[in-house]
């Protein structure tokens, strides 16, 4: 790399005859030459060509601004540096897609300019990420001037940005921010926004991480969560459940009175009856223990399923929803449904039975529209008002149906049993338990419910990404650090970055000491004290390393006692400890720090401070990993300067303890003759004490190989559901789109329902999902499904699903129509999506828990979760369906309610996720107020209004009937 940094240098001294506005030109004339470039290996091809000049332009710039004076983060700053060749190099390995171990105070900073320069010509986006906001700006801030100079822009993503704020930064030729800001950004633009006006990134060409080990190795184990409230409501679970868990005794009672008199007539030889009270139980109550005891009769076995048979001819339709209506309410054991009766209705809520009903809604919007005396403004409101009854009756009807079927089809210790007051799911084929598995739609809270546990999921997962996923979306990765090459094996493994060190530009002058090794930690201590209190006296600075909050505090309360000044850095407000660390290095000073704190904050000597022998780095503890034990020593000797490192260890720490360092050095101990109370300090000690960081370091590098490759699964599927996603905002058309899913599903629902195998077609089952799918109050004799081939079944629903829908979409504005499609879909796709996160969520505590029985957990978590995606493209499809001829006409304020609605940013510890940020009573207040749509049926008509096919019926006995 000589030659080259020898080329840049003669091209920089060019450079300096030029103009200001020549070097601008340049800039111009390059980033419109750059960004015509499509072809991503020529781009490479011609920035490498570039990459003297380039770099030459940079180092001009810093040397044209030295003297300059302007506010860093309110700080005035004075402009003296001029990159040095070591630094050329460091950018160079940077522009190569590396990491650049170099070490702290080199001036990484200025480093990153050169090769963000180069990439931000391409007009494509660089983004430099650093460890917090504050380091974002005040870096922004300050290299920005040079970016300015140059003639390109500088955005800094901060965290209370608005998302046009956020948009704007991104336009900029380069962006600084936090990897949570960038990564938070992503998951919005692809997870949340409905269409791409909202989205605020453009694009993932080249990123530079600062304190690339921090980013990518030690906050790697935590990936990013947004999580917003729960789109089911417990408390209607917490509401109802006493409700339905009267009206399902009632209907036992109902049901256990039917099976006696049955047994009467039985005896009496009125066979018939008999068959057909029972049949009514199966109705009413699928599990009652009189009705299986007496099925285990194959005679009444027979009497019933004569029965059945009976209701299900054509003919008999009126008399079966005449037998259904003499219970509380119907269930449906084959398809998993249970419906509400007017019986049911009526004991519910007997003051307005209608409580209980799904409103009409197309019909009031109709009518809405159909009012000359409302104005445009009135019509809308009113259509909102309505459509929001809908949605609250809808929830409701919802959470009816799956309590009734919590108490009805599901069993205690049959499909499920209750643990720790958690409903843990059963496989009712393995009798295997399944913890953590959830059954999805609100099911599994309306078990919860009836059993009285703890309702889970007050908050639920909206997106999710690793760190390590969100930094694999670039085209382009590059790191820079003081440590790196300890974890060189793991950045080349995972990210694909190999590590170059690059060597300082003055020699280092730091005296790196032995270990200090005591019995107790208490004799550590004091003999720690003792070396700060002597350190202090002769003026020399001490930055006292700490392995937590704790022990910050610990030793700040021991040199409070012996009266020494001090003060102590834990990490959290970062603006206030980077002015504290950078003036740890005056004569005198001493300063308690946690491993991250001030990470970033160059520590400059004061006067006085060179004879003393430069910054002492004191060590309290050893680190579990070598990088955090180097990244603190580097901390001095900086630039040339003088500066000592000391570790002080005892036999009780927790790495002495955990990793069998102490027996190994006892024995040490013992060959050396060394008594109790004595200290020891010995070379081959500092290696036992490697040793066993190298184990522990390689088995945190184990787990998050382990994380990684599990989220390879779920970020394989994140990819998938995003691109859809994108399509649907992209097509100018979604209309296609829905006309695609509706030729796809309602060929595979009809053969669901009328392919037989050997069994009856289920053609009363078809009519009753049509007509609960689609306000088509299709009659029998209309559809005729009977009549007709498969095929042409498929064709005749699709034909007439697209005519109504045609009719419904003639009624509303062709652009909100547009929005409210795309809406469809994209609200299919979220919803389910989230389900789903949660489901795998579920399925990959379980999968760990299988482990025992000697199965491979990733094999396990591969297969089931291929399985469960391909059931949730399906379910999606289905559900863009049943919510097509949902509508709301006044689509902008409820996008604004959506986006209003509040979403937690989470970046923590995997291990802390399971207790999610508990609601704060803001989120309560919007969540009554809106509820996401999760409704199934929408009869077009009331149950007891007149049919609208003119039979003068009332609609449930007539079209409604199913
Ligand atoms: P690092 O991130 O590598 O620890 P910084 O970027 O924080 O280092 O820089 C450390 C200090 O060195 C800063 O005060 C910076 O202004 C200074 N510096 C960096 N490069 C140069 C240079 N070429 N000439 C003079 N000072 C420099
Ligand atoms: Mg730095």
């Amino acid at each position: 790399m000589q030659p080259v940094v020898e080329r840049i240098n003669r091209l920089e001294e060019e450079f300096q005859t030029l103009s200001e506005e020549a070097l601008r030109e340049k800039t111009a004339a390059w980033k419109e030459e750059l960004s015509a470039i499509q072809d991503s290996e020529k781009l490479q091809e011609r920035l490498e060509e570039l990459l003297p000049e380039a770099f030459a332009m940079v180092k001009n710039a810093a040397r044209r601004l030295c003297g300059k004076k302007f506010l860093v983060c309110d700080h005035e700053f004075h402009w003296n540096m001029i990159p040095f060749d070591v630094q050329l190099v460091g950018g160079m390995v940077l522009h190569h897609g590396q990491i650049a171990e170099m070490a702290t105070g080199e001036g990484k900073t200025l480093v990153a300019t050169l090769p963000i320069y180069l990439n931000a010509l391409t007009g494509r986006g660089v983004h430099l990420i650093t460890v917090n906001d504050y380091l974002s700006r005040r870096d922004a801030e300050c290299m920005g001037q040079l970016y300015r100079f140059l003639g390109l822009t500088t955005g800094i993503i901060q965290h209370d940005q608005s998302p046009e704020e956020r948009r704007a930064q991104y336009e900029c030729d380069i962006t600084y921010g936090t990897n949570s800001e960038f990564g938070f950004d992503y998951l919005r633009d692809n997870g949340m926004a409905t269409n791409r006006g909202q989205q605020v990134q453009r694009g993932h060409y080249f990123a530079i991480v600062d304190e690339v080990d921090s980013i990518l190795i030690d906050e790697a184990r935590t990936p990013l969560i947004i999580s917003g409230p729960a789109t089911i409501s417990t408390h209607q679970y917490d509401h109802l459940k006493p409700l339905i868990a009267d009206l399902v005794r009632k209907q036992s009672m109902l049901c256990t009175r039917l099976v006696n008199e049955a047994k009467e007539l039985e005896q009496q030889g009125k066979k018939e009856q008999a068959g057909l009270l029972l049949f009514k139980v199966k109705l009413g109550q699928p599990r009652n223990k009189g009705l299986l005891k007496s099925m285990e009769d194959p005679e009444i076995r027979k009497l019933i399923d004569k029965a059945e048979l009976s209701f299900y001819q054509e003919t008999s339709k009126d008399a079966l929803v005449e037998l259904k209506e003499e219970l509380y309410f119907s269930i449906d054991e084959r398809q998993q449904e249970a419906d509400l009766t007017e019986l049911g209705r009526l004991f519910l809520n007997p003051d307005d039975p209608n409580a209980f009903v799904l409103p009409d809604l197309l019909t009031q919007f109709a009518d809405i529209d159909a009012d000359s005396t409302l104005d445009e403004n009135e019509k809308n409101k009113r259509k909102q008002g309505a459509q929001q009854h809908c949605d609250v009756q809808a929830e409701r009807m919802h959470n009816i149906a799956q309590l009734l079927k919590a108490y009805c089809l599901y069993e205690q210790d049959v499909e499920y049993v209750v643990e720790e007051n958690k409903v843990i799911i059963v496989d009712t084929f393995t009798g295997r338990k399944m913890p953590g598995r959830r059954w999805s739609d609100g099911l599994h809270q309306a078990v919860e419910a009836k059993e009285g546990v703890q309702i889970d999921r007050e908050t639920q997962t909206l997106a999710t990404i690793t760190i390590q996923n969100y930094f694999r979306l670039y085209e382009k990765l590059a790191g820079m650090t003081g440590t790196a090459e300890t974890e060189a094996h793991e950045f080349h493994d995972i990210y694909g970055l190999d590590v170059t060190v690059i060597p300082t530009n003055k020699p280092v002058r730091r005296i790196d000491n032995n270990d200090r090794i005591f019995k107790t930690r208490r004799e550590k201590y004091s003999a720690v004290i003792a070396e700060i209190a002597a350190a202090h006296h002769r003026g020399q600075p001490v930055l006292v390393g700490t392995a937590s909050v704790e022990a910050s505090e610990l030793m700040s309360r021991m040199l409070k006692r012996e009266k020494i000044p001090h003060t102590v850095l834990n990490a959290k407000f970062h603006m206030q400890e980077a002015e504290i660390i950078a003036r740890a290095g005056l004569r005198g000073a001493v300063t308690i720090s946690t491993n991250m704190a001030g990470r970033g904050t160059d520590i400059k000597l004061g006067e006085g401070v060179l004879e003393t022998g430069g910054l002492f780095v004191l060590g309290t503890e050893r680190h579990e990993s070598r990088r955090i034990d180097r990244q603190l020593r580097g901390r001095c000797a900086r630039q040339g300067d003088p500066g000592l490192s000391r570790f002080y260890i005892s036999f009780e720490d927790d790495l002495m303890r955990n990793f069998g360092a102490s027996d190994r050095m006892t024995k040490i101990m013992e060959s050396f003759g060394i008594k109790e109370g004595e200290e020891l300090e010995h070379p081959w000690l500092n290696k036992s004490v490697e040793t066993a960081q190298k184990r522990v370091e390689e088995r945190n590098y184990q787990m998050r190989r382990r994380t990684l490759e599990f989220d390879d699964v779920m970020n394989q599927q994140r990819g998938v559901i995003y691109g859809y996603r994108n399509e649907v905002m992209d097509c100018a058309h979604p209309r296609d789109m829905i006309d695609e899913v509706i030729d796809e599903v309602v060929p595979k629902k009809v053969a669901s329902f009328l392919e037989t195998h050997g069994e009856e077609p289920d053609v009363v089952g078809l009519l009753h999902w049509v007509n609960t799918t689609f306000p088509l109050g299709m009659t029998e004799e209309k559809a005729a499904f009977s009549k007709r081939s498969l095929e042409e079944n498929s064709t005749f629903l699709i034909t007439t699903l697209k005519n109504t829908y045609e009719k419904k979409a003639a009624l509303e504005l062709a652009e909100a129509r547009i929005s409210l499609e795309r809406y469809v879909i994209l609200n299919a796709i979220d919803r389910l999506w989230q389900e789903h996160l949660y489901a795998m969520d579920g399925l990959r505590e379980a999968v760990y828990l299988r482990a025992y029985g000697q199965k491979d957990p990733l094999m396990e978590y591969k297969t089931e979760a291929y399985a469960m995606f391909v059931e949730l493209m399906q379910q999606i499809k289905e559900e863009v369906l049943s919510n097509l001829f949902r509508s709301t006409t006044n689509l902008q304020a409820f996008e604004a309610l959506l986006s209003s609605m509040p979403q937690h940013l989470i970046h923590q510890n995997t291990q802390e996720q399971k207790h999610p940020a508990p609601h704060s009573s803001r989120h309560e207040e919007q969540e009554q107020t809106f509820h996401l749509p999760i409704q199934r049926d929408l009869p077009k008509v009331g149950r007891n209004d007149p049919c609208p096919c003119g039979s003068e019926k009332k609609f449930k006995l007539c079209c409604g009937k199913g």
